[in-house]
């Protein structure tokens, strides 16, 4: 029992609560230079330490979210 953040009413017992996502904003991601370490066989069967740069790039993140009653998680669109 809970009550729903968005429409701020008491849901009944033993209903789930949905945490949807309210605002999201853009991140961008640095580009690192030999992020991921990792060991892979040589030619002669050898274990070699390798590493690969990781290419960074530009997402989202959560800025806010709520716990919504399963009424009010159904309105939110999935991609806010
Ligand atoms: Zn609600």
């Amino acid at each position: 029992m809970f009550v729903c953040q968005l429409c701020g009413t008491t849901v009944p017992p033993r209903t789930p609560a949905v945490r949807v996502v309210t605002r999201r904003r853009p991140k961008q991601y640095p580009f690192r230079p030999n992020a991921n370490v990792f060991w892979r066989p040589d030619d002669d069967g050898k274990m070699k330490e390798r590493k690969t740069n990781d290419p960074g790039g530009v997402g989202w993140e959560i800025a806010e979210q709520a716990l919504a009653c399963p009424a009010c998680a159904a309105t939110v669109p999935p991609d806010g």
